[in-house]
C-alpha cells in the first residue's frame, strides 16, 4: 500500500506514521527527515537544502523528487511505503504519480490531517525533537520522563530551528500557498481521505487505521 499524508505542519502526521511503521512493515519516507540528515552529514544537498529550510520555505522540487525516486526504489518499499510531507506541491505530486505509473504502482490514499491554524502555533512552539531519533515530544502535551532527554534513546531534545515562531508563521503560508491545492488534486482522484486530527492523538490513530484496514 501507498499512502501520502497530508496536512499542515503541526498536524501530527509524522507522529501517526510513526505509529504506523511500528505496526506495519512499510517504511516512512520523511523527506524533512532526510533533509535533515543531509544537514547533519554536511553534505553539498544538505548546504543547499539549509538555508531553504531555516527561512521556512520549500526547497526546490527537483531536489525532494529525486530523493524520493531514489529511496523508492529500495527493496523494503516494496510492499508499500509512507509519505510524510511528500508531496508538499503541485508539481511534486504529479512528478510523484508519474513515476509510480511507470513502475505500474499508484497511491493508494492520500489521508489529510485536519487542523485548524489556531491550534498550530501552540503545537509547534512547544515541540521538542530527539536530535538522534527524531521522536517527537510536547512541553505541555507530551512531556518526556526525563526533561530534555529522549524516551526512546537517551539523547538530547532540541527545538528546530524552524518551530520558532517567527518561521512557523512562514511555514503555514507556504503550507496554505503551495500544499493546500494538493487537497483538491486527491479528492479529484478519490482517493483523499480526512482525520480529524484536533482529537487525542489515541482517537487519531484508530482513524487512522480504519481507513487503511
Ligand atoms: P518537515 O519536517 O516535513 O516539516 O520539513 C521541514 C522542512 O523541510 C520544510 O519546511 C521544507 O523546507 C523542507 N521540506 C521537507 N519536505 C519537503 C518537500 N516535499 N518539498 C520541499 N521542501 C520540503
Amino acid at each position: 500500500m501507498i499512502i501520502v499524508l497530508l496536512g499542515p505542519p503541526g498536524s501530527g502526521k509524522g507522529t501517526q506514521a510513526k505509529r504506523l511503521i511500528s505496526e506495519v512493515k512499510w517504511p516512512q519516507l520523511s523527506t524533512g527527515d532526510m533533509l535533515r540528515s543531509a544537514i547533519g552529514a554536511g553534505s553539498q544537498l544538505g548546504k543547499e537544502a539549509k538555508s531553504f529550510m531555516d527561512r521556512g520555505a520549500l526547497v526546490p522540487d527537483s531536489v525532494v523528487v529525486q530523493l524520493i525516486a531514489d529511496r523508492t526504489r529500495n527493496e523494503d518499499c516494496r510492499a508499500g511505503f509512507v509519505l510524510d510531507g511528500f508531496p508538499r506541491t503541485l508539481p511534486q505530486a504529479e512528478a510523484l504519480d508519474q513515476m509510480l505509473a511507470t513502475r505500474g504502482r499508484g497511491i493508494d490514499h492520500a489521508v489529510l490531517f485536519d487542523v485548524p491554524d489556531a491550534d498550530l502555533l501552540e503545537r509547534l512552539t512547544g515541540r521538542r525533537t530527539c536530535a538522534k531519533c527524531g521522536a517527537m515530544y510536547h512541553l505541555q502535551a507530551a512531556q518526556p520522563k526525563k526533561q530534555g532527554i529522549c524516551d526512546q534513546c537517551g539523547s538530547a531534545l532540541i527545538q528546530r530551528e524552524d518551530d520558532r515562531a517567527e518561521v512557523i508563521k512562514k511555514r503555514l503560508e507556504v503550507y496554505h500557498a503551495q500544499t493546500s491545492p494538493l487537497i483538491e488534486y486527491y479528492k479529484k482522484q478519490e482517493k483523499l481521505k480526512t482525520v480529524n486530527a484536533t482529537q487525542a492523538p489515541d482517537l487519531v490513530f484508530q482513524a487512522f487505521k480504519k481507513i487503511l484496514y
